[in-house]
């Protein structure tokens, strides 16, 4: 019966749902970094532990993110997706 009213949910704000990576086919989304670009990124909300890359979600690329920081890891750190020739 509601099923359209349901459907509602499924947007985030500025989230695309459902994209998959072309190389892995793994769930991504991207999110909108602080120049424009649109970064492909894990799902998880996940916290920083000193190591980790993290994207939060206003656009901000934080390397080797604390504890304070909440964010996404970059999906091409698992695969090929925006790697390709380069080598590091
Ligand atoms: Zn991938």
């Amino acid at each position: 019966m509601n099923g359209v009213a349901r459907m509602k949910f499924r947007r985030l704000d500025g989230v695309a749902v459902g994209v998959r990576c072309p190389y892995c086919n793994k769930p991504i989304h991207f999110v909108k970094t602080v120049k424009g670009h649109q970064m492909p990124c894990e799902m998880d909300l996940l916290q920083g532990d000193g190591v980790k890359t993290l994207v939060t979600s206003s656009g901000v690329t934080t390397r080797k993110a604390g504890p304070e920081v909440w964010g996404y890891e970059p999906h091409w750190a698992f695969c090929k997706f925006g790697q390709k020739g380069g080598a590091k």
